[in-house]
């Protein structure tokens, strides 16, 4: 059994605790700084042992080296970009399996937001940990890739069972909405899951982790071969490719 708890960070970030009981593993995936981490394992009396980082940003890694330095825990990186990880110990990429306690994790290669971008996967647990790769709704901003790249990408996380959950790391669901919302005015499911955004929004509650299978009909990122969606750009017939490119040039502009 592993527990997973959402430790929100900066203005959107969510850092993921990990703990593993019947191992003693205690993880946080990506922590954007250390104190709001060490405030929560203060509270819940838990020493932390790993920290799994999914790509090289300030804000997913702003808390590595403290953390470290505090509890001499391991942190595991992507090899592909492992010299912009600070504090790195052990690498992994594209197939590899992390174990954490009596856990494991198969890791993937989703370069596209960054060029070495890993995603973890908890089968037994059915938790996808994906940083800023796939977001409830959208999918990370393409600052070191292609189009092409992220598709490919996310359909590797696309390809993993509908009730898996999506741990992303911000809280962008609500404005990824809207925008979702604004190519497919007439999408019945959309429209329900964006009603129900604004109101868990409004009552303050966080809308990660979110279900795969949702993700699935509802995203527009992960629909690029979607005839409806390219029907809605204006493409029909266009390669899954240039549906995307053009889904994310549109969000950009947003
Ligand atoms: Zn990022
Ligand atoms: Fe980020």
């Amino acid at each position: 059994m592993m527990e997973i708890e959402r430790i929100p960070c900066r203005t959107d970030n969510y850092v993921w605790l990990v703990h593993e009981p019947a191992s003693g593993a205690v993880a946080v995936v990506d922590p954007a700084d250390a104190e709001p981490v060490e405030a929560r394992l203060a509270t819940r009396g838990l020493r932390l042992t790993h920290i799994l980082n999914t790509h090289h940003h300030g804000d997913h890694v702003g808390g590595n080296l403290a953390l470290k330095a505090r509890w001499k825990c391991t942190i595991v990186g992507p090899r592909a970009d492992a010299a912009r990880i600070p504090g790195i110990d052990v690498e992994v990429g594209d197939g590899d399996t992390y174990v954490l306690g009596k856990a494991s994790a198969k890791v993937f290669d989703v370069p596209g937001h960054t060029r070495g971008h890993i995603a973890y996967w908890f089968s037994g647990a059915g938790a996808l940990f994906c940083g800023d790769t796939l977001f409830a709704l959208g999918c990370g901003r393409l600052f070191e890739g292609t189009p092409a790249q992220m598709w490919h990408s996310l359909g590797k996380l696309r390809a993993l069972p509908d009730e898996t959950q999506v741990y992303c790391a911000h809280e962008y669901t609500q404005s990824n909405a809207r925008f979702a919302v604004s190519l497919e005015p007439g999408h019945a499911a959309l429209g329900a899951r964006a009603r129900e955004i604004d109101a868990a929004r409004a009552r303050g509650e966080a809308t990660v982790p979110s279900a795969l299978g949702l993700e699935k009909r509802t995203n527009p990122f992960l629909r690029a071969d979607d005839p409806a969606l390219a029907a809605a750009m204006g493409m029909e017939g266009a390669a899954p490719e240039a549906v995307f490119a053009a889904v994310r040039a549109a969000k950009d502009r947003f």
